[in-house]
């Protein structure tokens, strides 16, 4: 019988301890860590993220500042908040919510942000951090899939990891983490043949596709454990709307552990931005900005 690895309640246990850290942090250096989050524009379902980072900041005694700016803004100004962002002493963390307008080239947003301060990890050279083992900021998503699998696996050293899908904020950084943990990763995308049986010799498969049922119960070997990226939103035929995992999570009962969709990877997300946070609040003392 596959174990289920409850994400809702790991992502509030890291809030917790987030929390706390904040407390310590406060009381040690009497500064609170604080995060920038910017919005470009009105796209529904990032106001709707934006809402739930801002809330969840408040939660863990965080200072949050929203940034939010005119669909019509120029990839000039929005720069010079970067850049005013980067130079402010009491901003630790910036996020800016993708997607962006098309008149903003996203790569060069994300390039301006100091890397000490991108709490989303996806400047290049916390990438290059990630590839090397050198320490910087991870992604959020990734970093979330490998505190749900260290509920379930103490020692990843030889165990053959599959992960389907290669996108640069969950497949490539979740593959690098498991490849510092020494599994042996494939990578697997849209363009692999022969995705089942590549999957059936994984002892931990991370499906971060965005296809529904994409990964059967018979792709999946006795014993795996199984960590579903992947949330689609799919409207029944009796017009319902329901989120939809890459994984049939019905099909993986010989599985021993897996996360479900939604309360798998999806609350951790927050809870390892807010965790990021605070770690560039520390890395703001080590290289003191402004
Ligand atoms: P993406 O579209 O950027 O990348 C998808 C990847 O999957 C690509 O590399 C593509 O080649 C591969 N792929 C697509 N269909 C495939 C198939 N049939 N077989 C094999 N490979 C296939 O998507 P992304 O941003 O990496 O997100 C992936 C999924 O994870 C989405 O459902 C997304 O909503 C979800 N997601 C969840 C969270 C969260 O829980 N917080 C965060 C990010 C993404």
């Amino acid at each position: 019988m596959v174990a289920i690895i409850d994400g809702r309640a790991l992502a509030r246990s890291l809030s917790d301890d987030t929390a706390r850290a904040v407390a310590a942090f406060r009381d040690r250096h009497a500064v609170v860590p604080c995060l920038a989050v910017v919005l470009v524009g009105e796209d529904a379902a990032s106001t709707v993220y934006v809402a739930r980072k801002v809330a969840e900041t408040a939660r863990v005694g965080m200072i949050s500042v929203e940034h939010r700016l005119d669909a019509g803004t120029s990839q000039p100004d929005l720069l010079a908040l970067i850049a005013a962002l980067n130079a402010d002493p009491q901003v630790h963390g910036i996020l800016v919510q993708l997607p962006l307008p098309p008149q903003i080239d996203p790569g060069r947003v994300l390039d301006a942000i100091d890397p000490a301060k991108d709490v989303d990890g996806f400047h290049p050279v916390n990438v290059g951090r990630l590839s090397t083992g050198t320490g910087g900021l991870v992604p959020c998503t990734p970093l979330g899939c490998l505190e749900l699998l260290d509920t379930v696996i103490a020692d990843y050293r030889g165990l053959d990891a599959v992960v389907i899908g290669k996108s640069n904020i969950v497949g490539k950084p979740v593959a690098m983490m498991l490849l510092e943990r020494e599994c042996t990763v494939t990578v697997t995308h849209i363009a692999t043949r022969g995705l089942a049986d590549i999957v059936r010799s994984a002892d931990i498969v991370v499906a971060a596709a965005g296809s529904p049922r994409l990964v059967r119960g018979a792709w999946i070997k006795p014993g795996a454990v199984v960590i579903d990226v992947g949330i689609t939103r799919v409207v029944d035929a009796d017009g319902r709307a329901r989120l939809v995992g890459d994984v049939a999570f019905d099909e993986i009962g010989h599985a021993r552990a897996a996360t479900p969709v939604p309360g798998g990877v999806g609350p951790m997300t927050i809870a390892c931005l807010l965790a990021n946070t605070v770690r560039a609040a520390h890395l703001s003392l080590a290289a003191p900005h402004g």
